[in-house]
């Protein structure tokens, strides 16, 4: 048995390594004044997080802290609270900003970068995944442009609670391991109506294998700097993509085609839970497919392909909730020009871009029969499929109810009336009354097709509905929950934050304890700011 020695530590935080490849292997920005800048020919900018003059642990992520190496006892630790609100470094840390562009809303918008956002450094846990540690909202840095560089408690609960709730969900997404108010108060003029007001401020530690973004490649090529869009594409390949084999020509395409991949999965994932990322610009669209920058987001209650939560964009609905796919694309379509000039062959990447098309309808048909408990997506399924969003436009029906109720319906409900049949998707509706008798007769005909179409594939309704709630959650971390939460939170009462972190640990099951968060949006959030309406101002 080995000896524990005095000198061994009890907080595991003290026991990390740091392997901080990031600033080891890629350009350093040589000035490391504070101020705002240009940085050219670098990857990122050192800089030392704002201290926080009274630090409050609100919640952290068992699951992430686990992976991380740490125990409870570790995470309620004082050490704990002053590292991750950026008050005290860890041996090994090196805090840095990454330098990067992007185009947002369609437009190049030149340098953007970690304007609020501070990576601590890298460990590599138990099970041999690197993790990148970054501080949100830990004050100024060189890209922060004309803002604070600070975040608010609202936006910081959000980031917190949807990162886990992705996760849980089995959506590709950056991790959260802490939330903690850093005791002094922020301004915000949330709505940009010229009435700001002190908000609390908070930090949320993220975490990812990397943090890089589209936009981390974008700015060295519209810079026309070959050599260090060249170096940093090497890097990602050795680091995170190190399957594809030595860098090259050959290898960057296949490196675009893996991106483009992922993409679609994330994208497919979206869809299939009802998430609306709202900002999906290339600077907040990953190079490792993983859901990013958690601002004005949302979750379809009533199904709605042209809803998007982002009050900025609500003249043009860009992120809209059924653009997402498109959209996605148009932003790998700004990647595949980035990467061209190590490339110089428009016609394999315009191939690789023309496949996404293929790549993501394979993807999302599978998805569809998935969430319909069928064996496959037939050619005939795709009228099913659309008749199926049209009668939920009916009338406002509740896209996560709907599915999750879809699978109560019984083969031999088909002989039913109309009524009955329709009966076990009622609670799906906001207002079943406004159902006409025609619509009912629309959406019974639909359910009676629908059953048709599964008693072809021979499947059980028991068997039927393990597969079907298995991709189709109970729960969703719906917007009106999240906004109570913060309301309590900002009252100084952080139990509703915990408990949703808790309920969305299991997503899809049955917690008999939690009925009430599966429940459809109350008629007071339907137009409550946060509840339906956000803003980038956060
Ligand atoms: P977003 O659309 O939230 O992803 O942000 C776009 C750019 O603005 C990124 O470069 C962010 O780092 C930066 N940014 C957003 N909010 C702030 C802030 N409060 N302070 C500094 N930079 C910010
Ligand atoms: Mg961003």
């Amino acid at each position: 048995m080995t000896q524990i020695t005095e000198k061994q530590n009890t907080n595991n935080l003290l026991n990390w390594q740091f392997d901080n490849q990031f600033i080891q292997r890629l350009p350093a920005d040589p000035e490391t004044g504070n101020f705002r800048r240009q940085v050219l020919g670098a990857c990122f900018s050192y800089v030392t997080p704002k201290k926080a003059s009274s630090p409050s642990l609100i919640a952290y992520s068992v699951e992430m802290a686990e992976e991380l190496g740490l125990t409870d006892q570790d995470c309620q630790s004082e050490l704990f609270k002053q590292v991750f609100v950026g008050n005290q470094k860890l041996k090994g840390m090196q805090p840095y900003a990454q330098c990067y562009g992007g185009h947002q809303f369609g437009n190049w918008a030149g340098q953007l970068g970690d304007g609020r956002a501070i990576n601590l450094g890298e460990i590599i846990s138990d099970s041999g995944q690197r993790w990148c540690l970054q501080l949100k909202g830990s004050g100024e840095t060189p890209y922060s442009r004309s803002a604070d560089g600070l975040a608010v408690l609202r936006s910081s609960v959000r980031e917190f609670l949807c990162s886990e709730a992705m996760y849980h969900l089995g959506v590709p997404t950056t991790r959260a391991l802490s939330l903690i108010t850093t005791g002094d108060d922020v301004i915000r003029d949330m709505f940009y109506d010229g009435r700001p007001q002190s908000e609390p401020g908070a930090v949320v530690c993220r975490v990812a294998p990397s943090f890089l973004r589209l936009g981390s490649y974008e700015i060295f090529s519209a810079r026309g700097d070959s050599e260090t869009l060249k170096t940093l594409v090497d890097y990602t390949i050795d680091s995170f993509f190190p399957h594809l084999g030595t860098p090259g020509k050959q290898t960057y395409l296949d490196w675009f085609r893996e991106v483009c991949e992922r993409t679609a999965d994330m994208v497919v994932d979206w869809m299939r839970v009802g998430f609306v990322h709202g900002v999906f610009n290339t600077d907040n669209t990953s190079v490792l497919g993983l859901t990013i920058d958690y601002g004005p987001y949302g979750w379809i209650d009533d199904y709605d392909p042209n809803w998007t939560p982002n009050t900025t964009d609500a003249a043009e609905k860009r992120y809209r909730f059924g653009a997402q796919p498109q959209i996605s694309q148009w932003n790998l379509l700004q990647m595949a020009n980035a990467i061209y000039p190590l490339i110089d062959d428009a016609e394999a990447l315009r191939n690789i871009l023309n496949d996404y098309v293929t790549v993501y309808t394979d993807k999302w048909q599978q998805m569809r029969a998935d969430k319909l408990g069928l064996a496959e997506f037939k050619a005939a399924d795709e009228e099913l499929h659309q008749e199926m969003n049209r009668i939920m436009l009916l009338a406002e029906t509740d896209m996560t109810l709907f599915y999750r109720h879809l699978a109560d319906v019984s083969i031999e409900d088909k002989n039913k009336t109309d009524d009955e049949l329709l009966s076990p998707l009622m609670v799906a509706f906001y207002s079943p009354d406004a159902l006409s008798q025609a619509d009912k007769k629309d959406i019974a005909q639909w359910l009676k097709a629908y059953l048709s179409r599964v008693e072809e594939d021979g499947i059980s309704d028991e068997k039927r509905k393990t597969k079907m709630n298995a991709v189709n959650p109970k729960y969703v971390l719906r917007n009106y929950l999240s906004q109570v939460a913060i309301d309590k939170a900002e009252q100084g009462d952080s139990s509703l934050i915990n408990e949703l972190l808790d309920v969305m640990r299991h997503p899809y099951d049955e917690q008999p304890q939690y009925e009430q968060y599966a429940a459809k949006r109350p008629d007071w959030a339907r137009n409550k700011p946060g509840c339906s309406m956000l803003s980038c101002s956060s």
